[in-house]
């Protein structure tokens, strides 16, 4: 059997729709970087809501070099979720924080509260965009497709690119 690997390279994507979004993508950022070695972070994108009407919502990525183990990285994120004061209500309800384990490099898993890749990352131009830009070369673990190849498919949904990383340089000051 092969070795588990020492570290992960994973990508995570941020979400946020409710309270000081900038803020708290900042803050969420910063925090990602006591999980792992942060080896990137995405532009900023606007996205439409889908689900029920609400603002519209500010997301990106972060690329992450870790140690821990995929659940007890998804507890990382669940736990930076709560302190940005994450209400779970309604699903696809606004939030002031959503954290998605998108992919980890060369990694399938199906386990009862965590699937990677993220079982709506091909289908979501909000998440395909900015994690190309941090991981170019990412591809699905199971077929090797690059997800490059998928941005087509989704160009009709309304996500633009800002001029702005995601910590919109507040960073250091949160
Ligand atoms: P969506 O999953 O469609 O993006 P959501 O982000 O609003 O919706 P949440 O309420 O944040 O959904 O998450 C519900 C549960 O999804 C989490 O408690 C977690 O256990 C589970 N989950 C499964 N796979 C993942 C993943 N790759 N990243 C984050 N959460 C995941
Ligand atoms: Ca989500
Ligand atoms: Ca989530």
């Amino acid at each position: 059997m092969a070795a588990a690997p020492s570290e992960f390279d994973a990508v995570v994507g941020l979400g946020s729709n409710l309270g000081d979004s900038r803020a708290i993508l900042a803050g969420g950022v910063r925090k990602l970087g006591s999980l792992g070695r942060i080896t990137a972070v995405s532009s900023a994108y606007e996205t439409d809501p889908i689900g029920p009407a609400q603002p519209i919502f500010l997301n990106g990525a972060v690329r992450l070099l870790t140690r821990k183990e995929p659940l007890e990285l998804l507890r990382g994120l669940l736990e930076i979720e709560r302190a940005a004061g994450r209400v779970r209500r309604e699903r696809w309800g606004p939030r002031t924080l959503d954290l998605d384990l998108l992919w980890i490099d060369g990694l399938s898993l199906a386990l009862p509260g965590l699937t990677v890749p993220h079982r709506e990352l091909a289908a979501r131009a909000f998440a395909l965009l900015p994690l190309v830009e941090v991981a170019p070369t990412a591809a699905d673990p199971g077929s090797g497709q690059l997800y490059t190849t998928l941005l087509p498919a989704v160009s009709a949904q309304g996500v633009r690119r800002l001029d702005e990383r995601l910590d919109f340089g507040l960073s250091s000051s949160i």
